[in-house]
Formats: C-alpha cells, sequence, structure tokens
C-alpha cells in the first residue's frame, strides 16, 4: 500500500503512527500517510521561520519563475494527481458539469501561472522636490494553511501559491481525510523550492490548533466549517494573527418570474449538485416565483433522474460518493428533518446501500426559511426548493441567513437580475450561473462565511502587509 510522508525543511519526514486513508466509493483504506505530533509542527514551522529570511528577500522574478516552475510540474503529473483526488475525495475524473478531479488538477496548475504572473508594485503616493513617498508591499512571514477535504489540492494551491508568491512561507496542514494529493505535490514542489519554503504536517485531533495557534505562524488562511473558523480567530487573538478565514455558505439563488426555464435548469441542477454539493459556493437554497415552481421542479427531477452515479475512476460518472460517513449522516439527518417540517420528496431521499458512500440526489419542495435544510449548510446531494410570491420576499428570503459566501440570479432580463443581485448580502454575485470561480477575480465571505479573499491582486494583497516609504528630499 502506498504511503506518503510529511515533508519538513525539504526532507520526507516519517512517522511511528501513520493515518489510514478511505476510498469514500469503496469504504476501504487504498493509502497511508504520516502522522504529525506536535514535535512535527513545531520542527516545521521552525524550518518556515529560517527559511523566510531569504526567500522573503527572493528576486521577485526568481519566485515568479519557480512559480510557473510549480504549476509546469502539476499539469506533467497530472494523472497521477486526478486518479489521487479520485481517489480520496471520490468526485468523478469528468463529474458533472466537467466541474470533477481533472478540473480541480488543471485548474491548480492555471492557479499557479495566473498567480505567478500578478505583481503588486509600489504605489507612488507623493514624487516632488519636497519628498518621495511610496506604498510598498511586504511579505508577513510564515503562513499556516489549514485545507479540508472537498477540493483538497485546489484548496491547497490556493492557500499556498498566492503566499508563497508574495515571499513568505509555508506550513501546511490538510484534512486528515484527504492529505494525499496535497503531500504528493508538496514532495513535487521540493524539488523546486527552496528547503523549508512549503512544508506539510498531516495529522488529526488537536495538530491543526497546534499549527494556527504557534507563535511564529504570522498569517492562518482556513477553508472550512464557520464553527472551527470562530475557533482559529479566538487563538489568533493572542499574537495577533493575520487571518484569511474561508468559511461555511449557505448561498441563495433567486430565479426570477418569467425565466426560460429550459434554458436555466440544468444549469441550475448542476450549480447545486457538482460534486454532491460538497463545495463552499454550491447553490444551497433554490428560490423560485410561484408562477414557475411546479414546472422548474418537473425540469430538476428530470435532471436528476438520468444521472450517472458511481466510482468516479469510470469517465462517465457524473456523481461519486459523499466524501466521508458523517457527511453522509448529516445529510440524512437534514432529509429526515425537512420531511419532520412537511417537505415533500420529490426525488431522493436515501443512502444507496452496497460499498461506499453514496446518496440519492435528493430534491425537496415545501419548505421555507426555518427550516433546517434551508437554514442550515447541507454540504450534500439534497436542494430545497423555496415558493416566494414576490421579488422583494425573495431578496428578503436569501438575505435571511448568517451566511453570505455567494448568491445568485437567474433571469432573462440582465438589468433586472443584476439590480436583484446587487442586492443580495454576499461577497459573490452571480447572474445566470453559480459558483465560478476565477484565478483574477477576488473570492471571499461576508457575515459568517468569513473576511478576506483570495485570488487576484486582492488576494496577493493579503499576504502582504504595507509599507510606507517617505524619502525627505528637503
Ligand atoms: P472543519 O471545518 O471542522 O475542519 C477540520 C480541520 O480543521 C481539520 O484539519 C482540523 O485539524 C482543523 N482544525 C480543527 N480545529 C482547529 C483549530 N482550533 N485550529 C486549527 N485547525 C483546526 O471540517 P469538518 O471536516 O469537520 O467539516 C465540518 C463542516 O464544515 C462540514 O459539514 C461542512 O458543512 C463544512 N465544510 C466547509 C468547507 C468549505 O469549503 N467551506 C469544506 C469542508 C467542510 P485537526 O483535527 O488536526 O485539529
Amino acid at each position: 500500500m502506498k504511503h506518503y510522508p510529511m515533508i519538513i525543511n525539504g526532507h520526507a519526514i516519517d512517522s511511528h503512527d501513520r493515518l489510514s486513508i478511505v476510498n469514500p466509493a469503496t469504504s476501504e483504506v487504498f493509502a497511508t500517510c504520516a502522522r504529525a505530533s506536535e514535535h512535527h509542527v513545531d520542527t516545521a514551522v521552525h524550518a518556515a521561520k529560517m527559511a523566510f529570511t531569504d526567500w522573503s528577500i527572493r528576486p521577485d522574478q526568481e519566485r515568479k519563475a519557480l512559480i510557473h516552475e510549480l504549476g509546469a510540474l502539476i499539469e506533467e503529473h497530472k494523472d497521477e494527481l486526478i486518479e489521487l483526488v479520485v481517489c480520496e475525495t471520490g468526485k468523478p475524473v469528468v463529474g458533472l458539469g466537467g466541474v470533477g478531479a481533472t478540473m480541480e488538477v488543471m485548474g491548480a496548475s492555471i492557479w499557479s501561472h495566473v498567480t505567478a504572473d500578478i505583481n503588486l508594485p509600489d504605489e507612488i503616493i507623493q514624487d516632488d522636490e519636497t519628498a518621495y513617498v511610496a506604498v510598498t508591499r511586504k511579505p508577513l512571514g510564515v503562513v499556516a494553511s489549514v485545507t479540508p477535504w472537498n477540493w483538497p489540492l485546489l484548496i491547497a494551491i490556493w492557500h499556498l501559491i498566492a503566499a508563497i508568491r508574495a515571499g513568505n512561507t509555508v506550513v501546511i496542514k490538510p484534512s486528515e481525510l484527504t492529505p494525499l494529493t496535497t503531500a504528493r505535490f508538496v514532495q513535487l514542489a521540493n524539488s523546486v523550492l527552496p528547503p523549508g519554503v512549503l512544508n506539510i504536517v498531516m495529522g488529526a485531533g488537536d495538530i491543526g490548533q497546534r499549527l494556527t495557534s504557534a507563535p511564529a505562524v504570522n498569517k492562518v488562511v482556513f477553508t472550512g466549517s464557520t464553527a472551527t473558523g470562530k475557533r482559529i480567530m479566538a487563538a489568533a487573538s493572542n499574537s495577533l494573527k493575520r487571518l484569511v478565514l474561508e468559511l461555511g455558505g449557505n448561498d441563495a439563488a433567486i430565479v426570477l418570474p418569467g425565466s426560460n426555464l429550459d434554458r436555466i435548469a440544468s444549469d441550475i441542477f448542476a450549480a447545486a449538485f457538482h460534486n454532491n454539493g460538497q463545495t463552499c459556493a454550491c447553490l444551497k437554497r433554490l428560490y423560485v416565483h410561484e408562477s414557475q415552481y411546479g414546472a422548474l421542479c418537473e425540469r430538476l427531477v428530470a435532471v436528476a433522474r438520468g444521472l450517472k452515479i458511481g466510482n468516479g475512476l469510470n469517465p462517465d460518472i457524473e456523481l461519486g460518493p459523499i466524501q466521508n460517513e458523517a457527511q453522509r449522516t448529516i445529510v440524512e439527518n437534514l432529509v429526515a428533518a425537512a420531511t419532520r417540517e412537511g417537505g415533500q420528496i420529490l426525488c431522493g431521499g436515501k443512502r444507496i446501500e452496497g460499498l461506499g458512500y453514496f446518496y440519492e440526489p435528493t430534491l425537496v419542495a415545501g419548505l421555507t426559511n426555518g427550516c433546517e435544510l434551508v437554514d442550515q449548510e447541507q454540504f450534500g446531494p439534497v436542494l430545497p426548493i423555496i415558493s416566494y410570491p414576490s421579488i422583494k420576499e425573495a431578496i428578503r428570503l436569501a438575505n435571511d441567513s448568517p451566511n453570505g459566501l455567494g448568491g445568485s440570479v437567474w433571469g432573462d432580463d440582465l438589468a433586472q437580475a443584476e439590480e436583484v443581485g446587487r442586492q443580495l448580502e454576499c461577497g459573490t454575485v452571480w447572474i445566470n450561473g453559480h459558483g465560478g470561480v476565477q484565478p483574477d477575480a477576488p473570492f471571499g465571505g461576508v457575515k459568517e462565511s468569513g473576511f478576506g479573499v483570495e485570488f487576484g491582486r486582492f488576494g496577493l494583497e493579503e499576504c502582504t502587509s504595507i509599507q510606507t516609504v517617505k524619502i525627505h528630499r528637503q
């Protein structure tokens, strides 16, 4: 069985303790990885701190060239990485709407190249006979990254490429459920980067907390649940660490009256169900005007009934299993609550018996805000469809949530859709789409979905502090 070590200060480090990694399509252990102790975490943070001195002053063009090399390495090893993503996450090679393991790996390469080419030049405030005043961007130091199990490689790349591009060094701690693709990437990256610039520790229990509260860590970037994000924020106050928290979402979508349902139904379905709904910015609450409610429900049920579900290694498969049994139980409990609260199960509604953590894609009608399935992030293949009487009420219902990651408006009148979209309380709003992110546009949440952004210039700036330089000329 293949085994993956940690990488600390450029060296492969093993441990007595090991984590067993389960393939969610078969429920079987298919690989193992080293399990960090607190000592490993401290050693990794120290290595990153030592490496920062040289990396932070390395000429920008050299850092840029090395990050392009990382992007090329991902592409060179794409077949191996795609298979690893499928085996550890369950997500299919291609997947519903093309949102699968291939997109994850190729996206990781593209994100690396695009981020490599973003520059943060000095901004000149004053340049005259009395003074020269410029604002410069400086790296922060050691960045701790804690990543989740839904998009392990892509989210790792989002965290760490921007950090090292800006001159920081990194210790990454992937989810204990899906550490392997990240471990393999870090191993490959260390054939290019100087030792200590990028380190990985794998573990479970309190390894994440040990890492994010280490005094030498200057910034934490975390993607995961709001509850864990709040704990990280509380611990970060000790040494005033910088934070980027990309937390849970409960994204609303509003379908405006008079929409061409044939044009949008399958896109809406894919936005909610790709990767089995296990994406922070999946469409998670669907608000449909009462005049089109029944018609859209029918179309969505037809899409659900035609899906190919199975082991994602088969290229025809659109939906794989849920990533872990605990998440399947969350989904199951929310569906049970929906039934108790008067929801009608239009299709699905139960686990698929046999090996793996499969669950039928499930559509639920007849609920509204205040019901558990509407109010809580389901993070699984189940979507509540809610009828609304007026656009004003739809906006109120969409904003009636502690979360604020993304939102969308669907309709034929783009100006009207945009006007409604701009009233949604969320970090990104999409019109006639949902969840599409790109490496040059910022992405992040508001309210309890977190703060700080990733991607593009704005994301890179989050990896720096400002230094104002003033040169007196008189
Ligand atoms: P969590 O959000 O709780 O994250 C677990 C990870 O955080 C582990 O790596 C853990 O490492 C680390 N961690 C836990 N506590 C701390 C801490 N105090 N400081 C630093 N790191 C810490 O994820 P779960 O897997 O439990 O998922 C729970 C829910 O989160 C899901 O049901 C889903 O709703 C949501 N979720 C959202 C995601 C998103 O993309 N926004 C992604 C995945 C899940 P260790 O055990 O070593 O401490």
